[in-house]
């Protein structure tokens, strides 16, 4: 049986260890695909994985990595079959299921996604979960009635990878976008995505009152928090905030009052165990509706062995925008 390289995340007596090492294939977990990942992404949640800071990791030995884009080489599964371009996001990868960060990946043919028309897998794992994440979260705002034409929108954790490409989709949709930041020195460019202002995430991190001065109509907040509470208190009437992220924590100390003073609304967002017509949905757009000259600028390319520094900068919230893997 052959071998390749993978990012193996081993238990130890005193936590867990992450390494680029060899790995059997005889050892790949069950599924109905195998396909060869080509590219992957740095998520936040892969830099969780990587050092072990959070229990992300639930079964050793792990292959780390939740995003995977590349081509099926052999199927049992209706719809692909060897050649075919896939991609695969969440559904447990790197978490219960071994992952991408690796040469081979065999999953469930149901997790799968057809790599769009036009895009290429380089350019779907510069969208990754956080891409994915970030249209999840302007796909719900929609639906909930926020429209450009309704005011400001914020994205907090601007700089960050969802944050980056909710700014660049939000402002291509015609929305006036405000990006808070921590990172003042990015404001060019946030701005360079289409940030009409950048605030700094200091504006946000008082303790929260009840209800705030009315400053925008909706947000895609990546940090949770008192960050949370505050983009709560500050949405307009009728307003909806689309909450993903907890780079900030996990709590949220906020009351009721905006959501019966104010009929603001907060909106849940998964990309973990997203259904497949969302999915396809929202990678449909993202062929569309992301700028390719604007997901240059927010990407940066490593390779496999960079995967595990990478996500010890990303939790320092050192990362900019995205950060793609070539695998092979
Ligand atoms: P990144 O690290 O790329 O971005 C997070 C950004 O949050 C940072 O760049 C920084 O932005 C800001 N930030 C970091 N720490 C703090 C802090 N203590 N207080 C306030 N702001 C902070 O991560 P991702 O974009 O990949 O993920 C963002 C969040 O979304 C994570 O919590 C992640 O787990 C979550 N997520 C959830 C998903 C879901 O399905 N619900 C899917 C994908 C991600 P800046 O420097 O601009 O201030």
């Amino acid at each position: 049986m052959s071998t390749f390289k993978a990012i193996v995340i081993d238990k130890t007596t005193t936590g867990q260890n992450a390494a680029l090492k060899n790995f059997d294939e005889s050892e790949l977990m069950e599924g109905d695909v195998t396909f060869r990942p080509e590219w992957s992404t740095v998520n936040y949640k892969d830099g969780l994985a990587v050092t072990g800071k959070a229990p992300v990791v639930r079964r050793f030995p792990m292959i780390a990595g939740i995003d995977g884009a590349g081509t099926v080489e052999t199927s049992t599964h209706p719809d692909w079959k060897p050649g075919d371009q896939v991609i695969l996001t969440g559904w447990g990868c790197g978490e219960t299921h071994l992952g991408c960060y690796a040469g081979k990946a065999r999953v469930k043919g149901d997790w799968l996604v057809p790599l769009p028309a036009g895009m290429t897998g380089r350019d779907a794992m510069v969208i990754g979960t956080a891409g994915f994440t970030a249209m999840l979260a302007l796909m719900a705002l929609e639906r909930q009635g926020v429209t450009p034409d309704r005011g400001p929108v914020v994205v907090t954790g601007a700089a960050g990878g969802v944050g980056s490409v909710a700014v660049a989709l939000l402002a291509r949709r015609g929305y006036h976008v405000v990006a808070s930041t921590g990172r003042p020195q990015q404001a060019t460019y946030l701005q360079s995505l289409g940030a009409a202002e950048v605030i700094d995430r200091a504006e946000l991190t008082a303790a929260p009152r009840p209800l705030g001065r009315e400053r925008w109509a909706g947000g895609i907040d990546t940090v949770g928090s008192v960050t949370l509470a505050n983009l709560l208190s500050m949405t307009r009437y009728g307003g909806a905030i689309a909450a993903c992220g907890l780079a900030g924590g996990m709590d949220l100390p906020t009351s009721v009052a905006p959501f019966i003073l104010r009929g603001v609304s907060l909106i849940g967002i998964d990309s973990v165990m997203c259904p497949q017509p969302v999915r396809r949905q929202a990678w449909a757009r993202l062929s569309t509706d992301l700028d390719r000259q604007k997901m240059a600028q927010m990407s940066e390319e490593i390779a496999l062995s960079g995967v595990i520094d990478a996500g010890r900068r990303i939790l320092e919230g050192h990362v900019r925008g995205r950060l793609v893997v070539r695998i092979g």
